[in-house]
């Protein structure tokens, strides 16, 4: 059994360092375990607060515990009345070949599901924050101009998908020329806008004639400064994440911005609102799950994966995340299927 420990803490962008490849020998079930053999696994940006002991909403890894992770995975053993060998389910297996787990929190997937791996995007937690995040706290309205970054990323597609199902009109900002035709050709967004240029402030406003009513927050940074002054009377902004920021290890060059948002917020009557999707919205993965099967079913709703091959290159694949390597949904393929 292979696994990937947090080796030690990343100062900053964390490097191959940090992470340890170790190997031993495949664990077996006791009576009520199953063996679970991984076949995906999931690479989020959540996961750099994880290897971090700074506060959060969730406690640290401790250097030396396996890389946390979500999975799809075959049972391989099972000792369990409810498992079968053959079964796919989505759990938290975490950076490894093998894991035991008393089936709690295992989800089953339906078996005729025809990519098990969009249990872990578009079908899953991505999806549901997409869904919960811009529906709930984002409130978007026929006609209103919708903004999000990490244009590509599977919450940041979704959003902007589900925008536009709702009427809106929906600017990406995303890294990269390829990265913006694929939002604007396949994804269906009005405009998409490369953030690595330097006038990206003036061609988010030319974008956005109308102002911002809704800004789904994934990345903080230039974007933001960028979106502020845009934002309408009445804007609504759900803090998703702030991924710019993940690896900072200081405040930002400049000038102090925070009177500027203080003022803004007073004068728009704009509302921003953090969520954490399972904390906040556990309890509404149904009505998502219902809404977005089947809008993914209709192919109103589209999905980009981007699968990296075997757990080995799990820790530089992550690394590339932090860094917009990515494109799409990142997945590392850990096993056959
Ligand atoms: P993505 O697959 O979109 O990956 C992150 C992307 O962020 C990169 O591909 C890159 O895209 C972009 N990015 C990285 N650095 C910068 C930068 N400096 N400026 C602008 N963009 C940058 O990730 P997800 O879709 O999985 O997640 C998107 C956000 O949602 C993250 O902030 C994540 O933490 C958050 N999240 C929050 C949850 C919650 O419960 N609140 C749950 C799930 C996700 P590009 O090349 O296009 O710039």
């Amino acid at each position: 059994n292979r696994s990937i420990h947090l080796a030690s803490r990343p100062h900053g962008a964390p490097k191959a360092e940090n992470f340890r490849l170790e190997t031993a020998p495949r664990p077996s079930p006791q009576a009520g375990q199953v063996l679970l053999r991984t076949v995906y696994l999931s690479l989020d940006p959540y996961m750099r607060g994880r290897m971090s002991d700074a506060p959060s909403y969730a406690p640290p890894m401790q250097v030396g515990d396996v890389m946390v992770g979500g999975t799809v995975s075959r049972v391989a053993e099972s000792r369990h009345p409810d498992f079968t060998v053959g079964d796919w389910v989505l759990g938290a297996s975490g950076w490894q070949d093998y894991a035991l787990s008393d089936g709690k929190g295992l989800v089953k997937l339906d078996p005729n599901m025809p990519h098990p791996s969009h249990a872990l995007g578009v079908l899953g937690m991505p999806g549901f924050t997409a869904y919960m995040g811009l529906l709930d706290i984002g409130q978007p309205k026929s006609g209103e101009t919708l903004v999000v970054a990490a244009a590509t990323g599977p919450v940041g597609a979704t959003v902007g998908q589900i925008g536009k199902l709702k009427g809106c009109r929906v600017i990406g900002v995303a890294g990269g020329e390829e990265k913006c035709r694929h939002a604007v050709e396949v994804l269906g967004f009005d405009a998409c806008i490369d953030h690595h240029h330097e006038d990206l402030a003036e061609q988010l406003a030319q974008a956005c004639p109308q102002g911002i009513d809704v800004y789904f927050e994934n990345v903080g940074g230039r974007v933001f400064d960028a979106v502020l002054p845009l934002l309408n009377t009445g804007a609504r902004v759900p803090v998703c994440g702030v991924v710019a920021q993940y690896n900072s290890t200081a405040l930002p060059e400049g000038p102090d911005r925070l009177p500027l948002l203080l003022n803004t917020l007073l004068r728009k009557r704009m509302r921003m609102q953090g969520f954490i999707i399972w904390a906040d919205y556990g309890d509404r993965y149904d009505e998502f799950y219902r809404d977005m099967s089947a809008w993914y079913a209709e192919g109103r709703i589209k999905y980009r994966e981007h699968r990296v091959e075997g757990l080995e290159q799990a820790p530089d694949a992550f690394i590339g995340l932090l860094e917009g390597r990515n494109f799409g949904k990142l997945v590392v393929q850990v096993g056959e299927t």
